[in-house]
């Protein structure tokens, strides 16, 4: 989009300079005396050269080019020009909770039964069902199970149930696990274990219940830790006066939790997959810009609809593939670098458009031969080349200068 405003500057200031060309050439001839013709083509020429806008057009994309380039050093790919630009007027960060927030590699905590049910048959029979999900939540059951040495039976009829849980037929049992919601849309009561898996939630941790041919054997809880830059990436965006939001798909207890200890107030959660990027789309309505932060399946279209995504490179392809922003990296730190260096980019890119301009509007009056009868100064069409080749090098130097670029918070980088 800057590099739009350019071209239409541009578009006004080349027509602009012909005229102006023009009006030197015929003044010089009709004013300028004896040697009038000889001056209107110096002058004329003059002019052409040091308006040439070539400072102009190179303001935005050597900024740009260097920009990303130390960007990708730091480990954040800009997958457009377009995402760099967009990320610094970001007024509102929202965040995905698992693997984003957290390391997105939960263990299973806690496994609470209804009855005397045998512990051991129990976790198999999850643990089997779970097989089938590439969920993490899935994958810290399953190796629970694994832990713990039992052998999981094959399971029949997978079916997923997205941002809900799971069901499959384990030795000719109907199995199902997943969150609170699921239990109540399958008709089970989950309250006998509520006062339990509220506990656990208010941890930060996930619960999830179990259903074996409808009747509710059992609760679990998975816990996922906090990844170590968060904290401070999230303090730092808070202090920058960007607006941290959570979107989860997870508890709203949990979400709370895990917000508490981040210091983050606005928690959207229990928002299923689809839900995603309408809960974007109204943190858009006020006018503000949203950048989401994700690396799920699950948050493909809230990357889309926000203003620009930002996927955590060790996240899925799918995200990757959808966000404007790649965080090789799993670190959150990489957001207020990438958005800080956004706003690096752009200073430097309107210092070189300032330059740029600035240059052609003082130097063309003096090609034009403006200071000629008073002082006697006039433009050398060979200076005039020199000093235009000047400007490019002002610009270039200028944005050269970002590979200086510092981040703001540490300990992300390669350097
Ligand atoms: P997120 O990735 O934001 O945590 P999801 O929409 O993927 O959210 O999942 C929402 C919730 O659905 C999970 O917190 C969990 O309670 C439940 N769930 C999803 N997949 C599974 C699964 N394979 N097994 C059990 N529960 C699941
Ligand atoms: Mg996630």
């Amino acid at each position: 989009p800057i590099q739009g405003l350019a071209d239409r500057v541009v578009a006004v200031f080349v027509p602009a300079v012909l005229v102006v060309a023009a009006l030197t050439f015929l003044t010089w001839l009709i004013l300028g005396g004896p040697q009038g013709l000889s001056h209107a083509l110096v002058n004329t020429v003059a002019v052409l050269i040091i308006a040439c806008p070539c400072a102009m057009g190179l303001a935005t994309p050597t900024s740009v080019m260097v920009g990303t380039g130390r960007a990708a050093s730091l480990g954040i790919l800009f997958r457009s020009g377009a995402a760099l630009e967009a990320l610094h007027r970001a007024d509102v960060i929202a965040l995905d909770k698992t693997g984003t927030l957290t390391l997105g590699r939960p263990e299973l905590t806690d496994l609470i039964l209804t009855g005397p049910q045998d512990r051991a048959a129990t976790l198999t029979l999850i643990a089997a069902a779970e097989r089938g999900s590439e969920h993490p939540v899935a994958q810290a059951i399953v190796n629970a199970a694994r832990a713990d040495g039992l052998t999981l039976p094959d399971a029949q009829d997978f079916r997923a149930l997205p941002g809900e849980g799971i069901e499959a037929t384990v030795d000719g049992r109907r199995v199902q696990v997943g969150s609170d919601r699921l239990m109540t849309r399958l008709g089970l009561d989950v309250t006998a274990l509520q006062a339990h898996t509220d506990a656990l939630a208010d941890l930060g941790r996930t619960p999830l219940y179990a259903a074996v041919d409808g009747h509710l054997i059992a609760a679990l809880a998975v816990a996922d830790p906090i990844k170590p830059g968060s904290l401070e990436a999230v303090q730092f965006m808070q202090a920058s006066g960007q607006q941290v939001v959570i979107v989860t798909g997870d508890h709203a207890r949990t979400a709370q939790a895990v917000a508490r200890q981040l210091g983050i107030t606005d928690v959207r959660a229990e928002v299923h997959p689809a839900q995603k990027s309408a809960a974007v789309r109204e943190l858009q309505a006020s006018g503000r810009r949203v950048a989401f932060v994700g690396d799920g399946i699950n948050d493909a279209p809230a990357l889309a609809q926000a203003d620009v995504g930002v996927a955590i490179g060790t996240g899925t392809d799918v995200a990757a593939e959808t966000a404007g922003v790649i965080l090789m990296s799993g670190d959150l730190r990489g957001v207020p670098n990438a958005v800080a260096l956004s706003r690096a980019t752009l200073n430097n890119i309107r210092g070189n458009l300032f330059w740029a301009f600035a240059y052609n509007v003082l130097l063309i009056p003096v090609a034009a031969g403006v200071l000629e009868p008073a002082f006697g100064l006039r433009l050398n069409p060979v200076l005039a080349a020199a000093a235009m080749g000047l400007s490019s090098v002002f610009v270039l130097s200028n944005a050269l200068r970002l590979r200086g670029f510092r981040p703001p918070l540490s300990g992300t980088s390669n350097d």
